[in-house]
């Protein structure tokens, strides 16, 4: 008879996956000691009594196959195949509540491991990070070249089919109903607040050297040259105001 050999589980009933079982030890540890070796990790963990109070509290443990408790774990047992298996897809299910933070006797933050399993995830452009991102795309443009999240134009049936057909109706008119609002909120439909040029260069200046210009290009290299498209722009239009300043000044 054929030697049957145990997948192992986390969660309630979460097999490790195939892909996390190929992927070569050296790399899965490289991958999480990139995740301990952040400067904010010894500060979100300090040990466990296994309580269980992190995961009572959970909103998403409600919903979903999800336990803070069991990230917690898993690290002080150092458990690397279960660590780089989550890095894919659990992780994700955390809503960044924080209330794991608040209730912990120990003051462990769960949901600030997370955080730093999402960012070496996204750093290490996971592929199902990438699909993942991708529904956020238009999001994502928004913010990296004007700074605000969601914005009047972007309120469409299409971007948001979930929102249901009176959608269609809020898109009538919409320059005369931003006007309209009763206190100053830049009366532009296409950010929320009006964002000077020089605010979104010194933005484009903190993509940079923060590494995030490059990270999306790992993701999504499209969506990377659409941006890339408009900050070149706006930094062009950017240098012709200072020389036209500095020529006014001359
Ligand atoms: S931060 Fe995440 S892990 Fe912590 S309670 Fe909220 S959803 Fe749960
Ligand atoms: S609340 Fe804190 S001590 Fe209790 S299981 Fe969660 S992480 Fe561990």
């Amino acid at each position: 008879m054929a030697e049957q050999t145990q997948v192992r589980k986390y969660g309630y009933n979460i097999p490790i996956s195939e892909k996390t079982l190929q992927v070569p030890w050296e790399e899965k540890v490289r991958v999480i000691e990139e995740v301990k070796s952040d400067f904010r990790f010894k500060e979100y963990l300090f040990g466990c009594l296994n309580c269980g109070v992190c995961t009572a509290s959970c909103p998403s443990n409600r919903f979903f196959d999800y336990s803070p408790r069991e990230i917690v774990q898993r690290f002080l047992e150092n458990d690397i195949d279960v660590l780089y298996d989550m890095m894919h897809e659990y992780i994700w299910a955390c809503s960044q509540c924080f209330t794991c933070w608040i209730r912990c006797p120990f003051v462990n933050n769960p949901g600030g491991l997370v955080i730093i399993m999402r960012e070496v995830a996204v750093r290490n452009a996971f592929e199902a990070t990438k699909d993942l991102l991708k529904p956020y795309g238009r999001v994502l443009l928004k913010v990296m070249t004007t700074g605000n999240q969601l914005s009047a134009d972007m309120l469409q049936p299409d971007f948001f089919p979930d929102w249901g057909p009176k959608m269609l109706d809020n898109m009538e008119n919409l320059r005369p109903k931003r006007m309209a609002i009763p206190f100053d909120v830049g009366k532009s439909v296409k950010t929320a607040w009006e964002v000077s040029l020089q605010t979104a260069i010194e933005m484009y200046q903190i993509w940079r050297d923060t590494g995030i210009f490059e990270m999306l290009e790992r993701l999504d290299p499209n969506l990377y040259n659409v941006i890339m498209d408009i900050v070149e722009e706006n930094e062009e239009r950017w240098e012709e105001l200072m020389e036209e300043m500095e020529e006014a000044e001359a």
